[in-house]
């Protein structure tokens, strides 16, 4: 008898479409348009929580997804955590952290009872924090694809951080090919080579001689050819895939684990956030009784999330008033994970989840602050979820990668920026901050530049990666031709 079901957001029945989690793994949104999940949370107590002290990241890593992926068998899902939680695959740790740490805990400082600590999550191949969930996402694929005896076609669309994590995550998979969508020419030269010099036979690059928009645009255009979807098995990897979130579930507990000594003690996070897959995470293991004191929400210019966490109006924006910045990760007009935390605020009314987001297509906003005229009054418990939301700008960023080299001997890049200058603000005494790290200085080195008058330095092992050969295909802002390329390359 299996325990975990999951739900859409926006089901009116939650008896209605149960599934397990290997059915939705595969799964992007609900058929109703709604995400994943779990009916219930799955509660861990203090004596569990004590328990895990002495585990390693992967046995952790195990001991959760269990929880979450009962309906793999332990044993394979065990092997398939090693597998992937290895000091190999995360191996570009700064020089004087532990080589064997996977996701390191940097004491910063400690002023005035406050103390101020950075969890490291851009250790693995492509030095951002998508491979945390990525990588183990790979893996559960290749599985299950096995266990069906099917394949997949992965499409998307990728400005950077995205496409490298998923393509380093899916290369030499079996069952597996992955077409990736980007704009030809506008990717930074590392974020280029990273992806472009793949030689693995399962991963194609479509460079597209257009925008990030135009890619999208495509990605949309083949997904809603249900026809063709369906005999290409085309699939995709985008931020809402629950796997992905439960997966990051992992390191808020590990870092919680690395700071205390005993489980009565609370810790904050501060989260550079874009699309609230990353800080979805923090809520969920909040849920789940971790103790988390507060969940701090950090964002760019593009302040969709802190407008609503100050305000209880969430408004998305138009592409023209979505901006362009220097932390570009975090460059949204939505935040495609944001639905989860209402269905919770909301208490689960999947009615009421459907009725806001629709809304959002027509008037593209709803309000929950509670004043004459809003859709609710539930903005009034958002603070008992522990959130705070801050924001910063360009100067900031380059204030802060400034701040952290001076204090604290270390270089930190423009997102995990625009965390360390919101947790800064939102410190507490007697609860540590945690920052978490979501990509290496070397990812985005024009700040650095800016900020430090010297190139950040790159882990061994990329030195040289804009020199390697690379492989891509150049090809204009046509559907017809993306869908041609395709079929040609599967054969099906
Ligand atoms: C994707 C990304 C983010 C934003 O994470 P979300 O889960 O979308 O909130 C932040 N920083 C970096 C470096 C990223 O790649």
């Amino acid at each position: 008898m299996l325990r975990m079901q999951y739900v859409s957001t926006r089901a009116a029945d939650k008896n209605g479409a149960k599934r397990s989690f290997s059915q939705i793994l595969l799964e992007g949104l609900a058929p109703d348009g709604g995400l994943y999940m779990p009916q219930s949370y799955p509660v861990v107590s203090r004596e569990e929580l004590d328990s895990w002290r002495s585990l390693s990241y992967a046995g952790l890593a195990f001991e959760i997804l269990r929880k979450f992926a009962d309906d793999i068998p332990e044993d394979d899902l065990r092997k398939l955590v090693e597998k992937t939680y290895t000091p190999q695959v995360y191996r570009n740790v700064r020089a004087d952290e532990a080589p064997d740490a996977i996701t390191p805990l940097r004491w910063l400082e400690e002023k005035d009872g406050k103390k101020l600590l950075l969890l490291g999550l851009s250790n693995g191949p492509t030095l951002a924090f998508k491979d945390m969930a990525m990588q183990l996402l790979g893996n559960l694929f290749e599985y299950e694809l096995g266990r069906q005896n099917a394949e997949l076609n992965i499409l998307g669309a990728t400005s950077g951080d995205t496409g490298s994590a998923a393509e380093y995550a899916m290369r030499g998979k079996t069952g597996i090919r992955v077409f990736m969508l980007s704009p030809y020419r506008k990717m930074s030269a590392f974020q280029t080579a990273q992806m472009f010099s793949l030689p693995d036979p399962n991963i194609f690059n479509i460079a597209i001689e257009g925008v990030f928009d135009d890619c999208q645009d495509i990605v949309k255009a083949v997904s809603n050819d249900l026809e063709y979807k369906g005999r290409q098995k085309i699939g995709t990897v985008n931020s809402i895939n629950w796997a992905r979130v439960v997966a990051q579930v992992v390191y808020y507990f590990r870092a919680y684990l690395l700071a205390t000594e005993n489980s009565t003690q609370k810790v904050s996070f501060t989260v550079p956030s874009g699309n609230f897959g990353n800080i979805c995470a923090g809520h969920i293991a909040r849920m789940m009784g971790l103790p988390i004191d507060r969940l701090v929400v950090a964002t760019n210019e593009n302040d969709v999330l802190d407008e609503f966490f100050r305000t209880g109006v969430y408004r998305v924006r138009k592409s023209a008033e979505t901006w362009h910045t220097s932390s570009p990760s975090m460059d949204i007009s939505k935040a495609s994970n944001f639905e989860r935390f209402v269905y919770d605020l909301l208490g689960g009314d999947g009615e009421r989840v459907n009725r806001l987001f629709r809304q959002i297509e027509t008037k593209g906003f709803f309000d929950l602050s509670g004043k004459p005229g809003s859709d609710g009054d539930e903005f009034g418990k958002v603070a008992q979820y522990g959130f705070e939301s801050g924001k910063s700008t360009h100067a900031d960023r380059i204030e802060t990668i400034r701040f952290a080299e001076k204090e604290y001997g270390i270089t930190i890049d423009t997102h995990t920026a625009d965390g360390m200058k919101v947790a800064r603000e939102h410190q507490r005494q007697g609860v540590p901050m945690i920052v978490l790290e979501t990509a290496q200085a070397a990812k985005f080195n024009e700040a650095i530049f800016e900020a430090l008058g010297r190139n950040a330095e790159r882990p061994a092992g990329f030195e040289n990666i804009e020199e390697l050969p690379q492989r891509f295909t150049v090809m204009p802002v046509d559907v017809g031709k993306v869908k041609r390329f395709i079929a040609g390359k599967t054969g099906l």
